[in-house]
């Protein structure tokens, strides 16, 4: 049985399509209610534990070929993202 993949229960679960992209609904994770709604409010710490739990947990799932892609394009526009803020592009 899974758990949460952010706080580890074992309540019901549902499925978070993430991370978001064209291809919208191919990878899912599971989390708990409460997660569940943090990853909808963008909650930075919620967001961070995906990106370091997902990859193992779509491993262990036999899936992460398949959602390598979005994963890592996921990244990308993050990285772009903070770079922006943090004056990084541009002058
Ligand atoms: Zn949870
Ligand atoms: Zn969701």
């Amino acid at each position: 049985m899974d758990a949460c993949l952010i706080c580890f229960s074992y309540v019901p679960l549902h499925r978070h399509h993430w991370p978001r992209t064209r291809r919208y609904g191919s990878a899912t994770v599971p989390l708990c209610p409460v997660c569940h709604t943090k990853a909808h409010a963008a909650d930075p710490q919620t967001i961070q534990a995906l990106i370091e739990r997902a990859p193992d947990y779509w491993r262990a799932q036999g899936t992460w070929e398949a959602n390598r892609a979005d994963y890592e394009r996921f990244l990308d526009r993050r990285r772009y993202y903070e770079q922006c803020r943090t004056g990084g592009i541009g002058s």
